[in-house]
């Protein structure tokens, strides 16, 4: 079989993802919380302001180097510095400029382990129809760059373990699970060197990169939290994408805080989602939607339901009837995404009419759906294209 031949197993990977998955040694100041760095002020015998100090420096501040902070002597900065630990944000180690705005950035972390980091401006239109638009207003027109509002794309895992077949980033597997600061430093690193500025400029954050955040569950919620109560950017404004992990989506249900949600649907019917994302087998559609139907949504919140259009395969009106079934009752909208082509992936992406009377079929039903724009897809950086590519561009 073709499949096999490209190196892709068949069937669901996930069973096989080592629980002691290798990770990085801990001497990265990013991704430690107030807690953690009380606690090592106080083995440092350091007043524990000194935590808050820290804590300041590294996330709203996005200082990277620890002999940057001028507000703590430099005596403790020099024994953290004995001890092997700094702020080790990850490096854009190479961007890639698409025509439409789009920059893909290529990650290294510590241990030289790359991801990808999608820069957006505009967004990618996946926002659109959320309520979300209506604070855009709220950037003062002086202070406006070349863009109004932007969109930030993050990996959580390197590679993914997942396996849909219309996917890039399953080629590679998975090598292991980011920590929270590797999470962090990605948005960190990006808006550092867009020079963002939060305050005045609109950003989003979409979990939506390499990887299945739901499997990489604790680190991506403790990045969450440093994201909200460090750096600064409200809950609202980031929106995780999970191909159905369905406990992991109970859980979130019950999170103080936590992002928006949104699921990576693609078919309708156990055999046919089955076929292109193997985890079904694992949760299938009743379960799956089951939890979504129990998610506790909030005031004004909707959940998003992703449907990646292949050609011939999920795309006929009778599939968008059957979603229409599927999703009846619940508060949410359909983002219809047409495939990105890469190598390796037998799939075809539809005429633009098709994508349409797909659409159709939804609003007609009283569905918001929207079709979400292609971004950077002359450089890689769409869905679904990341897989560190290197030596490709
Ligand atoms: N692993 C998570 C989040 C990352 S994938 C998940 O699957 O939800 C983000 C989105 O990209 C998913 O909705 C996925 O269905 C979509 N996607 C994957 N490959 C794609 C491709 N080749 N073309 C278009 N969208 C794709
Ligand atoms: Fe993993 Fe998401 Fe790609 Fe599926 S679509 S292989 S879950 S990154």
């Amino acid at each position: 079989m073709a499949r096999e031949s490209q190196g892709r197993p068949s069937g669901c990977r996930i069973m096989m993802i080592p629980l002691g998955m290798a990770e990085p040694a801990q001497s990265a100041l990013l991704g430690l919380d107030l807690q953690e760095l009380t606690a090592l002020v106080h083995r440092h015998g350091q007043p524990e302001y000194r935590a808050r100090q820290l804590f300041d420096a590294i996330y709203p501040q996005r200082l990277t180097r620890l002999n940057a902070i001028s507000t703590i002597p430099r005596a403790f900065l020099t024994a953290l510095d004995a001890e092997g630990l700094d702020i080790h944000p990850p490096v854009i180690e190479k961007s890639f400029a698409s025509v439409d705005g789009t920059i893909r950035h290529l990650m290294a972390m510590g241990d030289s382990e790359t991801v990808e980091t999608v820069w957006m401006p505009e967004g990618d239109g996946g926002e659109a129809g959320d309520g979300s638009d209506d604070l855009d207003t709220d950037i003062p027109a002086e202070n406006a760059q070349d863009w109004r509002r932007a969109t930030i794309c993050v990996s959580s895992q390197v590679g993914c373990a997942v396996n849909c077949r219309f996917c890039l980033t399953a080629l590679l597997g998975v090598k292991r699970n980011l920590t929270a600061g590797e999470i962090v430093g990605q948005i960190t690193a990006v808006l550092s060197d867009r020079k963002v500025d939060l305050e005045r400029q609109r950003v989003n954050i979409v979990f939506m990169g390499m990887g299945e955040p739901f499997l990489n569950y604790d680190n991506f919620m403790k990045a969450v939290r440093l994201l909200v109560e460090g750096v600064g950017f409200p809950e609202s404004r980031m929106t995780v994408s999970t191909s159905g992990i369905v406990p992991r989506v109970r859980d979130f249900g019950g999170e103080e805080i936590r992002p928006r949600l949104a699921i990576s649907l693609n078919a309708p019917s156990d055999p046919l989602r089955e076929r292109i994302m193997p985890i079904n087998k694992k949760w299938d559609l009743a379960q799956l939607m089951r939890a979504v139907r129990d998610f506790p949504l909030r005031n004004r919140e909707k959940v998003t339901f992703e449907y990646v259009l292949l050609n011939g395969v999920n795309d006929e009106p009778s599939h968008a009837r059957q979603v229409v079934e599927l999703v009846r009752g619940i508060r949410c909208k359909v983002n219809l995404i047409a495939l990105n082509p890469g190598p390796g992936i037998d799939f075809a992406t539809p005429e633009q009419e098709r994508v349409k009377d797909f659409q159709n079929i939804l609003v007609q039903a009283g569905i918001p759906a929207f079709v979400r724009r292609p971004r950077g897809r002359d450089i890689y950086a769409a869905c679904g294209q990341l897989k560190r590519t290197v030596g490709d561009l």
